[in-house]
């Protein structure tokens, strides 16, 4: 069975104050009402992530440790920038890359993303791999072949080995924090096309084991559908993982 993982991604978004009570809130309510097989995973902002390991540690709390970001190398002259070696020292075991407002607001390229994919497999990181067509490329019919592209030109160039420890996550832009979420059989119907796309090129062995990740307005209303479906894996949830309770309550929505 393949891996159901369900990711928050904190933004730009929680003071200290503010972060760490998120974080205790979700590890009390993991730790009371339990985490029913699915891999929570907590992508908050770099500052807070070494707290973050304090205390998912002393708690001995099953919740990951994710980021949002890092560079493409290990260390050097990079001003600014923050390393998967660096991550992995903290404890982090995933990166969300590719994510759209990094693309658009950092002008993030496919050949850099690949680098940072590189980086992270090196270090034993899972990247969550972020896709996703914006509502013009869908009013034209061109999404699915759109988002094989971007399959294809940032994953086909590492081996099967390599593609079977990413997990992807398919968040249409246009779903992205504006409150409308793709309707269960757009998201079925793109989720399957991304794993059919993989088992042609790669096997399907390989696609059969990758977990694909929803996102996109995920909430407590819709998620129970979605993660019925076929090819849904999980989910990437930036504003409803930003209170510890609906998080959870979604997390519950998936069926293992
Ligand atoms: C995201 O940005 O990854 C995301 C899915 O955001 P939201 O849940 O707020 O739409």
């Amino acid at each position: 069975m393949r891996k159901k993982i369900i990711a928050g991604n904190w933004k730009m978004n929680t003071h200290l104050g503010d972060g760490m009570l998120l974080a205790s809130d979700l590890i009390q309510i993991v730790k009371e009402e339990g985490h029913n097989g699915v891999n929570i995973v907590v992508c908050p902002p770099f500052l807070h992530i070494a707290l973050m390991q304090n205390i998912l540690k002393e708690t001995a709390s099953p919740i990951h440790l994710g980021a949002q970001n890092c560079y493409t190398q290990n260390f050097g002259a990079f001003t600014g920038e923050i390393s998967p070696s660096m991550l992995s020292s903290f404890g982090v075991e995933y990166v969300i890359v590719g994510h759209s407002e990094r693309r658009e607001y950092f002008n993030e390229s496919p050949p850099f993303i690949v680098q940072k994919i590189k980086a992270l497999l090196e270090n034993n990181i899972t990247p969550i791999y972020c896709c996703g067509e914006k509502l013009e490329v869908r009013e034209v019919s061109q999404h699915l072949s759109f988002v094989c592209n971007q399959i294809t030109e940032c994953l086909f160039g590492f081996s099967a080995t390599e593609i079977e420890k990413i997990v992807i996550a398919y968040e249409p832009i246009w779903a992205i924090g504006t409150g409308k979420t793709a309707s269960t059989e757009q998201a079925q119907e793109m989720h399957q096309e991304i794993r059919s796309h993989i088992a042609k090129k790669i096997g399907k062995n390989s696609a059969d084991k990758i977990s694909i990740l929803y996102g996109g307005s995920l909430r407590i209303q819709n998620a129970a559908e979605l993660f019925a479906q076929a090819d849904i894996d999980g989910g990437l949830i930036g504003g409803a993982s930003l209170k510890a309770r609906e998080f959870i309550d979604i997390t519950k929505k998936m069926k293992i």
